[in-house]
């Protein structure tokens, strides 16, 4: 399949691409987009054909449900049964934005998008490249990240084009996404919000909007048959670079003093090894292979990097990472989540 790039200006796309996107959109392609979370994979979320095209263009599993992804609040009257309560004040509080919504479907929306189940996830981004195509295609857009599935996910247009050149109509290439991560995922069909998946908005955040807010126990540790996460796409391998990645836990010396340890001991057995660390500690090891994810009093930053760094590791010949961790507060939580998938819970 040829792949057509399409290239941002100035933060807009110029009409004659708008016209080109929305023809293979109708037409039942896919295009991967900028979006503040991370690049994301689209297709017309009410076309089953298109996105059977977004499952197979990522190599994604059928029990993995898509976010679909609006750009104003009427297109939720043909996707969702009912906009309650607490919905209302937390799009109120947090739409456009990074956190996405359950909620129970229409039963006229396929159970392809998702995947099976009675309850459908919500985005509407607040990114202006994401927004100008949904509102110009005028359709919902289903869109997981535009990763192939198991990777890192793409916070750039360079890692959208080295996963999908030839496997997508289009890519849509404009800055780096400014979060990093992918979306808060929230559910609100049960009696009490439920966190499924951390992310951008973090659980102090919701508290402060509507009160005490749940976290999915099941996201504290490795997937299990008795620990199943209640949002499917949770449970897969997520993230995984090419080396193995392990995390150090501990206070923040703590943590130092493991590493070099373990980079000695990894070392003198003849392996090439990778460490993950913070702008404060880069001094401290004697290693080639060391990728900075900015200053630890910078979260959000921290959180920017996370993906990037993770797909540069692929780029060198380590076969062990050895990552620092972060506090589980904020958007800490969300990194560490994403961390420790990284790490395949190999914990240290
Ligand atoms: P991605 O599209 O790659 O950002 O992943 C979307 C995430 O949202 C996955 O973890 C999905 O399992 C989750 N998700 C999507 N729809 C639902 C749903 N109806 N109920 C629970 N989780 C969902
Ligand atoms: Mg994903």
């Amino acid at each position: 399949m040829n792949t057509v790039i399409f290239k941002v200006k100035n933060n807009s796309l110029e009409k004659e691409d708008l016209d080109n996107i929305c023809e293979i959109i109708k037409s039942s392609g896919v295009v991967a987009f900028p979006t503040e979370t991370v690049y994301g994979l689209g297709a017309n979320a009410l076309d089953v054909e298109a996105v059977k095209g977004i499952f197979k263009a990522k190599g994604r599993p059928s029990d993995n449900p898509l976010i679909v992804h609006i750009s104003n609040l009427e297109m939720l009257d043909e996707l969702v049964e009912e906009v309650g309560d607490a919905a209302k004040k937390l799009m109120d509080a947090f739409w456009p934005g990074p956190i996405t919504f359950i909620l129970k479907k229409k039963k006229e929306v396929s159970e392809t998008v998702t995947a099976g189940l009675q309850t459908i996830a919500i985005r509407f981004p607040s990114d202006k490249i994401a927004r100008d195509i949904i509102e110009y295609c005028g359709k919902p857009i289903a869109a997981p990240s535009a990763n192939l599935s198991g990777k890192p996910s793409p916070t750039n247009g360079e890692h959208v084009i080295r996963d999908l050149t030839g496997r997508v109509e289009a890519i849509v290439v404009g800055e780096d996404a400014v979060i990093g991560l992918e979306s808060t995922v929230v559910d609100l069909t049960g009696k009490y919000p439920m966190i499924l998946r951390p992310g951008g908005i973090s659980k102090e955040e919701l508290e402060k909007v509507i009160g005490q807010v749940q976290i999915d126990k099941a996201l504290n540790s490795e997937y299990s048959e008795d620990n199943k996460p209640k949002s499917p796409g949770m449970k897969y391998t997520h993230y995984a670079p090419k080396a193995e990645a392990r995390l150090a836990t501990g206070t923040r010396e703590e943590q130092v003093i493991k590493i070099k340890e373990l980079l000695n001991d990894l070392r003198s057995s003849g392996h090439s090894v990778g460490v993950l660390t913070v702008d404060e500690n880069v001094e401290k090891y004697a290693c080639d292979n060391i990728i900075s994810l900015g200053s630890i009093n910078n979260m959000d930053e921290i959180a920017s990097n996370l993906f990037k760094a993770l797909r540069e590791f692929d780029d060198t010949s380590v076969e062990y990472i050895l990552c620092e961790s972060f506090e589980n507060v904020g958007i800490g939580l969300a990194i560490m989540n994403r961390l420790k998938k990284a790490c395949g819970y190999r914990i240290f």
